[in-house]
């Protein structure tokens, strides 16, 4: 992960309203030659200076379609402003706030990892292997998928591109049609995968640390989907106790939890789904229903304001927040925008010509499939 250097004190040492007043002046100097975009799990502070909130991949749609937008401010992670880099036109710089913003998973999985196993993997399997990156995943992760014939998902249309992938491939009949490689997160490959109706014995995890993932040359046979041994550190935190502690109190709580959690939480839960379809599930219920959620923390304490007519509360009793997102925070705002105002461009992300390519390539197979959605602007 790339390192941000300390910041001067004239942003480390200013109060939170002095920062908020010189990021507007910045902004408002910039007008349309700066877009930037929040992700839902940004802190409130920094989303209050969103052009438009979403998902990455939505955001990333987004920033592309504003052409007179010069500056492309990512207030999410390392991967999402390389998404936003690739998705958005060349004369279009994107910029990260804080450079240590990085991601978990993504980290998981890398580049030199995955060229490194792929050959003896593609040899055991017995069958045509496809890589299916989710978006969570650094560009060069994305670029091996593409060039390997493979694309990208989100954890909206994991199912349509878990079903493409799989081609000829039929549940319970080991040995047919295609295998899958699923990076980096064995949860989302798991919980999707069943919900295709994919049982568990076709499934196994591959951990790129041990030689050839862990796996025997037999078990490599009879496994339809191989989930490489990556997680969300924010959704592992969710457990089936404590939908088993809500389940025993008198409100009729109903469990809502994003498929980056275990595959035991998601089959407790009541409703699994994307962060997307939480915000629209929770938005569109009765008055007076009751909500657990188990998803990033500022996004369900962002709900429950927003919905003050029902009970949304996190399904954890802790703090389930993404610590790598919350490094963005006014402080690297305020500098990343007064820089740019003053014509310097600081922690911009760019992705070189190669990699863009097959990254696109990637998740152009992916958009192929799954026609874009809106996203919310502000
Ligand atoms: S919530 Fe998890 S997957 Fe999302 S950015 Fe944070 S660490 Fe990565």
């Amino acid at each position: 992960m790339p390192l941000q250097a300390p910041l001067p004190s004239e942003y480390t040492e200013r109060s939170d309203a002095e920062l908020r007043d010189r990021i507007s002046v910045a902004k408002e100097k910039l007008g349309r030659r700066v877009c930037i975009l929040g992700h839902h799990y940004q802190q409130d502070e920094v989303i209050e200076f969103a052009d438009y909130t979403g998902d990455s991949l939505k955001l990333s749609q987004r920033a592309a379609e504003q052409r007179d937008a010069e500056y492309i401010v990512f207030c999410g992670v390392h991967f999402m402003a390389e998404s936003a880099d690739i998705l958005t036109a060349p004369e279009q710089q994107v910029v990260l706030p804080d450079l240590s913003a990085g991601c978990s998973m993504a980290d998981m999985a890398h580049i030199d990892q995955l060229e490194g196993v792929w050959p003896l993997l593609v040899e055991q399997v017995g069958a045509p292997l496809t890589p299916i990156t989710y978006v969570n995943s650094s560009a060069a992760v994305k670029a091996f998928v593409g060039r390997h014939g493979g694309a990208c998902c989100t954890s909206s249309n994991a199912k349509l591109v878990l079903e493409w992938a799989l081609q000829g491939a039929t549940p319970g009949r080991p040995g047919t049609g295609r295998k899958v490689l699923f990076v980096p997160d064995q949860h989302l490959g798991r919980n999707t995968a069943y919900a295709l109706g994919w049982p568990l014995e076709q499934m196994a995890v591959f951990d790129p640390h041990q030689y050839n993932g862990g796996l025997s040359a037999e078990r490599c046979a009879r496994t339809q989907i191989f989930l490489w041994k990556g997680h969300c550190s924010v959704h592992q935190l969710f457990k089936v106790e404590q939908i088993e502690t809500l389940r025993r109190q008198p409100e009729p709580w109903r469990i809502i939890v994003h498929p980056e959690c275990t595959w035991e939480v998601c089959q407790q839960a009541d409703e699994v789904g994307s962060t997307e379809y939480i915000i629209r599930t929770v938005t569109a219920a009765p008055p007076g229903t009751c909500w657990a959620v188990g998803t990033e923390l500022h996004l369900v304490n962002r709900l429950a304001q927003q919905n003050r007519d029902k009970r949304v509360r996190s399904l954890a009793g802790m703090q389930c927040l993404c610590s790598t997102m919350y490094r963005i925070d006014l402080k690297h705002l305020c500098w990343a925008l007064e820089n740019l105002a003053a014509g310097r461009v600081v922690n911009r992300i760019a992705v070189d010509a190669e990699t863009r390519h097959w990254a696109r390539v990637a998740l152009d197979r992916m958009l192929a499939l799954v026609p874009a959605q809106p996203v919310s602007a502000r």
